[in-house]
């Protein structure tokens, strides 16, 4: 954020500096200070770029105060106050500066983009919705216009919108938010797989991992789509995939798998994945887990319980593997020698639930999401090293 009212600041001086060397030429002899070149203005630029907040909203209020009609000063002091939460007070300043009748179209579309802004971080949607809509009807080139508008519709879960939004970005060049395409393009998937509208979802689901390789709940829905469609070999061979492009993630469709082989009868192959990528990843504490509730499940107790050793020595404090010994263990009528080892093994280990965090904002939850409810970034959760 610091960087966009910098941003915007320096754009502002620049247009100024155009405005007064070209487009109004001055007398002869006279030359237009007004704020930009008052040193009040001078210093809050300096305590902007230091980082000063306070004492730039001082120097830029004084300057303000000199000339009332330099727009940007106006634009910026709004953002600050924006940025040290007093959103109504910027939303006071930058309606103020709209109410001006000789803004140029920049100025104006400046001021929209910000007051647009102000109502986001007030949570007021439909004002900021609202706004942004006008600023892309008078700039329909204005980028940080789509990508707000992208970001409320997300918010709102108006995938439609959200993804046209995003699709206009990205004709216009932009193509970081190509993943963002693609988790929508998901979400509208799961939509009309909810409708039972399976082609229809097959079709999104492929569109969103086309956009990005990286949406990895898209294969798991590409293969329940196609299970329910009646196509269990390509329901495999999709799960497979994630499996062969994110071995991590595997574990989300564990189950399915099982499922999907124990359909075309080949149970084998769930056994030998799972062994494979044991013994490709000894720090895959999950597809130990896997292997122990399988072992389990067919009357292999002492081997699950080795599976399950593993498994804490990889991730001692995941209280979902110690969650695993106890059942296994009162299953098992307590055995003595293995409750013993059990104690001696985990003796000095502190237990969590497994925790994922999101590597953007260092939000933490203990369910793995796909997209951060704080600071709405797409893909950003990754299982906390503790
Ligand atoms: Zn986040």
């Amino acid at each position: 954020m610091f960087w966009y009212i910098l941003i915007a600041l320096l754009v502002g001086v620049l247009l100024g500096r155009v405005w007064a060397m070209f487009i109004r030429p001055e007398p002869a002899g006279f030359r237009r200070e007004g704020s930009r070149g008052s040193t009040n203005y001078i210093l809050g630029l300096n305590y902007l770029i230091s980082n000063q907040t306070d004492l730039a909203i001082l120097e830029l209020g004084k300057a303000a105060k000199l000339d009332s009609k330099t727009v940007e000063v106006f634009i910026t002091l709004g953002n600050l106050f924006r940025e040290k939460g007093h959103v109504e007070r910027a939303i006071q300043i930058h309606k103020g500066v709209l109410h001006r009748s000789n803004l140029s179209n920049v100025e104006r579309n400046q001021a929209l983009l910000c007051l647009g802004i102000d109502f986001k971080k007030a949570g007021i949607i439909d004002r900021a919705i609202g706004i942004f809509e006008e600023l892309i009807q008078r700039d329909p080139d204005n980028i940080n216009g789509y990508l707000n508008l992208a970001e409320l519709y997300e918010e709102l879960m108006e995938w439609e919108k959200a993804y046209a939004a995003h699709e206009k970005v990205l004709q216009m060049g932009y193509t970081a938010n190509r993943m963002a395409l693609g988790f929508i393009q998901n979400e509208l998937g799961l939509i009309s797989l909810g409708e039972k509208d399976y082609p229809g979802a097959i079709k999104r689901f492929q569109k969103a991992i086309s956009s990005d390789p990286t949406v990895y709940p898209a294969y798991i829905n590409l293969g329940d789509a196609y299970l329910e469609n009646g196509e269990v070999p390509l329901a495999i061979n999709c799960w497979e995939k994630l499996v062969a492009i994110s071995p991590l993630k595997s574990y989300l469709v564990f189950d399915r798998l099982k499922k999907a082989y124990e359909m075309v009868e080949e149970l084998d192959r769930y056994k030998s994945l799972l062994v494979r990528l044991a013994r490709e990843n000894q720090k895959d504490w999950r597809v130990r887990i896997a292997l122990a509730e399988h072992d389990r499940e067919n009357g292999r107790a002492k081997k699950a319980y080795r599976w399950l050793l593993e498994a804490s020595r990889v991730n001692p404090h995941s209280l979902t593997i110690h969650q695993f010994f106890w059942r296994l263990l009162l299953e098992e009528g307590l055995p003595r020698d293995k409750v013993e080892e059990y104690v001696d093994t985990t003796r000095e280990m502190v237990f969590f639930l497994d925790p994922y965090i999101c590597l953007k904002c260092h939000y933490k939850t203990t369910e793995l999401l796909w997209r951060c409810p704080h600071c709405h970034a797409w893909n950003s959760f990754v299982e906390e090293k503790l």
